[in-house]
């Protein structure tokens, strides 16, 4: 399965920022590699902005989230048509900060999820426990539930990223153990070829391990994906 290295930018980035996407695409010599996906998740302000300047240079622009509306009275929210319109091929839905700090369900994710599928785009949709769940030995279960209550039926194409929460901008991973046990676990659980991306403090100096893993078929790559150097290290360890 070709390799799927994604960008989630969070509330981070300004119309400058364009300069570090810029120099990511340079530090390729200015040709970005097709033997994996490549996508920048940047803050709903610079889709637009991103998808006219480098989906024709190799780089996939999505969503971090959406309505599960195409249009209406939700102020402050965004659809996936908006972002489909303003030239994102993926969305993320059900990120971890979203679900705690939006108090999203597995339902609510779902409906995202099939939103995204309305809009003709891909969703990248996420699930992982958090630590307490981890040490009450709880992992399996709670990221079971959220893939039978997140993932919509159908046969449209997604990506599952599996992020533990407390690996989130921490710093801490699990070892490769775990993580080949919760993706061989995700395996058994979604039907061929989906991508299981994981997600979780990936870097640099963890990229190439991580990456090697048995079904880890990419990453969801947060602090570390807004500078291009490290972005770019991560994308030649896949
Ligand atoms: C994320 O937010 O999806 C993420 C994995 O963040 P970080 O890489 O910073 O841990």
């Amino acid at each position: 399965m070709k390799p799927l290295i994604a960008g989630n930018w969070k509330m981070n980035g300004l119309s400058a920022s364009v300069q570090e996407v810029q120099k990511l695409i340079g530090l390729f010599s200015g040709s970005v590699p097709d033997d994996r996906d490549i996508l920048i998740c940047p803050p709903a302000t610079l889709v637009g902005l991103f998808a006219a300047e480098f989906s024709d240079e190799g780089i996939a622009v999505g969503g971090q989230d959406c309505h599960a509306n195409a249009s209406g009275a939700h102020t402050g929210d965004v659809s996936a048509e908006m972002m489909a319109d303003a030239g994102a091929a993926y969305i993320i839905v059900g990120h971890s900060e979203r679900r705690a700090d939006h108090a999203e369900t597995d339902e609510a994710v779902r409906r995202k999820a099939q939103a995204v599928w309305r809009a003709g785009l891909t969703p990248i949709i996420c699930v992982g426990e958090t630590e307490a769940e981890r040490r009450a030995g709880r992992e399996k279960e709670i990221v079971g539930a959220q893939l039978s209550g997140s993932i919509p039926a159908g046969d449209d194409a997604y990506v599952i990223a599996y992020e533990p929460v407390w690996a989130i901008g921490t710093g801490l991973t699990p070892t490769p153990g775990d993580i080949a046990e919760m993706h061989a676990f995700i395996r058994s659980r979604v039907r061929d070829g989906v991508r299981i991306l994981y997600g979780g403090s990936v870097k640099p100096s963890n990229a190439k391990e991580i990456l090697a893993i048995a079904n880890v078929h990419g990453a969801l790559v947060g602090g570390a994906s807004l500078k291009a150097d490290d972005f770019y290290a991560i994308i030649k360890a896949a």
